[in-house]
């Protein structure tokens, strides 16, 4: 499914991102932002926290994935960026989107974090100076307790499909990784969904975070 196109929606140049990121989104076809886009890059861009609700298929993954992909600082070989994905097909799916996104970033490297795939490849790569690491709530934290993970330089987190996540059951994993994470830094939720669940884990974890709400078409 493709998102839907309004035409009275701004263009991506308009949208605050660099002239890197607008190259790959033309090599990729993209003509417009889908609403969620336009919505939440600007935003996002200018460093604000985000909730941004919107259905499954409406190009969430962009819509963070642009503005993550634009606070990278390539020289520095550290981990700046993290996002929580609730599966493993998830965190492939961005990853390659990050990699689409950042062709013509030189030198980016983005590592994908799974539970049931082996250790000690991850760890080659996070050792290879992962720039961005999308990963599975448990097994990012078991790198973290292993001490093969390091999330001190992270300035952004996002958090994929934060309903789904809860509703897998990894509340307590979510707090604890959120809670490691450097106070000094972005928050992005997105969710198909809203309930007092995502909102009480949003509202501990976040700074004034602005909620963009896309209505289902
Ligand atoms: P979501 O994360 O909301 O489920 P995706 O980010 O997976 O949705 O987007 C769905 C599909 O739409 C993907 O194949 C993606 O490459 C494509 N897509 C995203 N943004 C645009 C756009 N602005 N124009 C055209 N296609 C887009």
């Amino acid at each position: 499914t493709r998102p839907s196109f309004r035409m009275d929606t701004p263009s991506f140049p308009e949208l605050g991102l660099a002239q890197p990121l607008l190259q790959a989104i033309a090599d990729l076809g993209f003509e417009r932002p889908s609403p969620i886009q336009a919505l939440a890059i600007p935003p996002a861009v200018q460093g604000h926290d985000l909730v941004g609700i919107s259905e499954t298929g409406s190009g969430k993954t962009a819509a963070f994935t642009l503005p993550l992909l634009q606070k990278l600082d390539l020289a520095r070989h550290v981990p700046q960026a993290l996002v929580v994905c609730p599966t493993r097909e998830l965190a492939m799916q961005v990853c390659e989107e990050i990699h689409q996104l950042g062709a013509h970033l030189p030198g980016l490297h983005a590592v994908p974090v799974y539970g049931g795939a082996p250790m000690d490849r991850q760890i080659r790569h996070l050792r290879d100076g992962a720039h961005v690491v999308v990963g599975t709530p448990g097994r990012l934290l078991d790198h973290l307790d292993r001490g093969t993970l390091q999330l001190a330089a992270v300035r952004i987190v996002v958090l994929d499909e934060a309903d789904r996540m809860l509703d897998m059951g990894f509340r307590d994993e979510m707090e604890r990784l959120l809670g490691q994470l450097p106070d000094e830094r972005q928050t992005l939720f997105f969710s198909a969904t809203m309930n007092r669940e995502v909102a009480r884990i949003i509202e501990g974890h976040s700074h004034d975070p602005r909620r963009i709400e896309v209505e289902q078409a």
